[in-house]
């Protein structure tokens, strides 16, 4: 706080009224930007793109801010309000003023007026569906040829920190890993693209 900034991954975030904009977000209560929306009564939503690489989101959606900065190489600009707008993948943001909260056990629900809006990208956003069954592998954006059975090379691998499935046959191009990659052949020193854990972490799936 004071001009310290952060920011999470929320799944989801909805319109309360129309007139006048209002929306509501849950937060869990642990989380750091919990602290901060509580403090500032003010928060930002950045709508981020399809196309926003593992890597951000695991850095806004695995890791805490008590441990990291994660404004720091990422471009931002500050709101009206004073907290951060992400331009790095957004398609737009909102920004919010709370009214009023509800305490709803592990997290509260924040709810606030809209001060300002803005479209910075004519791209698709981000949904849930989207990322859980696109962008953690469990359906490869572009289907190639399986082979099922007898190449074992082709194995899948789930992290078992974050459940994200690396496919050898998408591999994770946001680490310069080509598709048709098997997982015994990643280097070493990879990591987990959404939660940063090590290759130890990970099992064969099924
Ligand atoms: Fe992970």
């Amino acid at each position: 706080m004071g001009n310290r900034l952060n920011g999470m991954i929320a799944n989801t975030v909805f319109q309360v009224t129309s007139e006048p904009p209002i929306i509501a977000v849950s937060i869990n209560k642990q989380n750091l930007t919990y602290e901060f929306i509580c403090e500032s009564k003010v928060f930002i939503v950045s709508i981020l793109s399809k196309e926003t690489p593992m890597e951000f989101i695991g850095r806004f959606g695995f890791k805490s801010g008590r441990e990291l900065d994660k404004f720091k190489d990422l471009n931002y600009k500050l709101g009206i309000t004073g907290a951060p707008i992400v331009l790095d993948n957004s398609v737009g943001y909102l920004e919010a003023e709370v009214i009023s909260h509800t305490d709803v056990g592990t997290h509260t629900l924040f709810i606030g007026k809209v001060v300002s809006a803005e479209i910075l990208k004519d791209a698709e956003p981000m949904t849930y569906y989207y990322y859980r069954n696109v962008k953690m592998g469990k359906v490869p954006i572009t289907a190639p040829t399986y082979i099922k059975g007898g190449n074992k090379a082709m194995d899948r691998y789930v992290c078992t920190v974050c459940g994200y499935v690396y496919d050898p046959e998408v591999g994770d191009l946001d680490s310069g890993i080509k598709p048709g990659t098997p997982f015994d052949e990643l280097p070493d020193n990879w990591t987990c693209p959404v939660c940063g854990a090590d290759k130890g972490a990970f099992e064969k799936e099924g």
